[in-house]
């Protein structure tokens, strides 16, 4: 490998580090079970609902494990130029610009791709390679074979609640990859995190998470998911900043989750019930 390159590989691999500790609460044996898919490099799927700690999960293990994160929000307009890169012109002429996938795989990094089912399958396709024992990426358009790195390892985040026909991953893409099931924690630990994060009393996080329990068990029934930890920080952090804890909650709970005036009576009642 010629030195120039190598130089400008460190370079970014050491942007790309985790710096600081991310706080994180461990909620069951994940932490010892993604060290050791991490041990063999095997890609890995998060499942579970939106804003349950999942990327944050992901920084934490990326900095337990001294290895750059590279996170690519996935959508539906993305295309495989935007994952492995493409030629731009500028004033010096024509150059090749690799895309976050192709860096991750240079540098060694953890590629984690946020919501992956976003993205069209013709997109999600040039992941395989990467993922067998080949460890390749091959640059089509510049004729160029990248060998991943030893460390780079791919993680993906899945959320099976938004499951149907259109947005599922194919099989031939989830075989691909160990998963590891997420969940809202259980009330004692979200709690707990709440209080963290949100900074406040484990008195009102307890209050709050027990809001959001009363959603959850609306999922299915004219809500597409309850309330999630992320939206219980939210509505922390304004009572924190002095909001009156019902509007809080009503600005950071109920409204985020429904436009159904019914459902949104609903849970508007559970609030009053705990604040
Ligand atoms: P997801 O990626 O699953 O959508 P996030 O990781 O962004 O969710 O989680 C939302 C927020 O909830 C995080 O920013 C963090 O503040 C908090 N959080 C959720 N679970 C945990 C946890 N186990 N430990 C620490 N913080 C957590």
């Amino acid at each position: 490998m010629p030195a120039a390159f190598s130089a400008t590989a460190a370079d970014s691999a050491a942007q790309y580090l985790v710096r600081a500790e991310p706080w994180y609460h461990p909620v069951g044996d994940e932490v010892a079970h993604f060290e050791a898919a991490a041990a063999s490099r095997m890609p890995m799927m998060l499942k579970g609902p939106t804003g349950c700690g999942k990327s944050r999960f992901v920084e934490y293990m990326a900095w337990r494990l001294g290895r750059p994160l590279i996170t690519v929000a996935c959508n539906e307009d993305m295309t495989a130029a935007d994952l492995v890169g493409r030629f731009l012109i500028d004033r010096e002429g024509t150059r090749w610009q690799d895309g976050p996938l192709t860096l991750a795989a240079r540098i060694g990094a953890l590629c984690y791709l946020d919501e992956v089912v976003e993205a069209r399958q013709d997109t999600v396709v040039v992941i395989h390679p990467l993922t067998d024992h080949r460890r390749v990426l091959p640059l089509d358009k510049k004729g160029e074979l990248v060998e991943a790195h030893p460390d780079f390892q791919l993680v993906i985040s899945y959320n099976p609640g938004y499951q149907s026909l259109m947005k599922d991953l194919k099989p031939s893409t989830r075989q691909r990859f160990g998963a590891l099931d997420f969940d809202y924690p259980e009330s004692a630990v979200e709690t707990a995190i709440v209080a963290h994060e949100g900074g406040v009393s484990e008195e009102v996080a307890g209050r709050l998470v027990q809001v959001a329990l009363r959603s959850r068990n609306l999922k299915g029934h004219g809500l597409d998911e309850g309330m999630s930890t992320r939206l219980l920080i939210y509505a922390a952090t304004l009572i924190r900043s002095g909001v009156a804890p019902a509007d809080a909650c009503r600005i950071a709970l109920v409204r985020p989750l429904t436009d159904d005036v019914d459902m949104r009576d609903a849970l508007d009642a559970a609030v009053a019930t705990f604040f």
